[in-house]
């Protein structure tokens, strides 16, 4: 695997691929790789002839000064983990080469950037769709891959890629947890022990919360999720929201067949540290 760390050297790497008909898969990320960021790579080598994952803590979409601060950064054990994934390509440049200029573009997301994480980071979905576009046209992916986890994120590049007219298809992968059930983070390091251990209990919450729908309204899943987590001490919701999957509305009733799935967002604070978690669920 090469680490590139300018942004013309990838360019032009990938632009002869793509002229030698070769496909190229795209997985942005910022570092601190772990299996969740590892399926992303896996389906990525296997869905394409070559793999370029991106590395970089994108400041542009740092809403809270203090995560940016103490956002972890591995870069020798992340090279390590995309190298045994057999990834091609390590894109690894600094904040100077990425924004020589500041980027000042504002995009116009639309409804599904409004709701949930839209209000709550302002500026957090205009820094994520500054760096994605960026990454799409020095990389020139056929896929770009992105998880579930941060479910809201996958309707923004949907959206994005649609705005901007490109031809790159978005692969959205599943939530990879811990056996406890936790969903991987980067931000998973920086729990206590007191918050790593009931942490777990926002997937265990919300995984049971999926048998209510035949007696509980959206609403009132909502208000029984937010005590349920609330009730274990040192968790807090930020906000527990139930949305159409494709336009991220909130519903007030559950899907019909033939309807977009209804997923239930949260965000949680375990201490210092902000939790995100999504889970589908079944109709009534
Ligand atoms: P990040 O480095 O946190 O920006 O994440 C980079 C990509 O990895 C994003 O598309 C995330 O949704 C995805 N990702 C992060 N954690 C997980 C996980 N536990 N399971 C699946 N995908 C994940």
């Amino acid at each position: 695997m090469k680490v590139i760390r300018s942004v013309k050297e990838l360019s032009q790497l990938t632009e002869a691929l793509r002229s030698e008909g070769k496909s190229i898969g795209l997985v942005p990320t910022m570092g601190a790789l772990h299996a969740g960021h590892r399926s992303l790579v896996d389906r990525s080598v296997k869905e394409n002839d070559v793999t370029v994952v991106s590395v970089f803590v994108n400041p542009n979409q740092f809403n809270n000064a203090h995560d940016l601060v103490t956002y972890p950064r591995t870069e020798e054990a992340d090279c390590k983990l995309l190298e045994q994934a057999g990834a091609d390509y390590a894109f690894v440049p600094t904040v100077e080469e990425m924004y020589p200029e500041p980027d000042t573009r504002q995009f116009d997301l639309g409804e599904v950037a409004a709701v949930m994480e839209g209000p709550m980071r302002p500026g957090h979905f205009n820094g994520v769709a500054q760096i994605v576009s960026r990454l799409m046209e020095y990389s020139h992916p056929t896929r770009a891959y992105f998880g579930e986890k941060d479910f809201q994120q996958i309707a923004v590049i949907r959206r994005l890629v649609e705005l901007l007219n490109l031809d790159i298809e978005i692969v959205d992968c599943p939530i990879v947890r811990e056996g406890d059930g936790l969903a991987l983070s980067s931000r998973n390091v920086r729990l206590t022990p007191e918050g790593r251990k009931v942490a777990p209990a926002i997937h265990r919450i919300l995984a049971e919360s999926t048998q209510w729908v035949k007696d509980l309204t959206p609403d009132e899943v909502i208000d029984r999720v937010v005590a349920l987590i609330n009730s274990n001490e040192g968790l807090d919701v930020e906000y527990y929201q139930i949305v159409n999957a494709l336009t991220m509305q909130p519903l007030s009733s559950w899907p019909k067949e033939g309807e977009p799935n209804a997923v239930g967002c949260v965000t949680v604070y375990c201490g210092d540290v902000r939790l995100i978690d999504n889970i589908k669920y079944p109709r009534p």
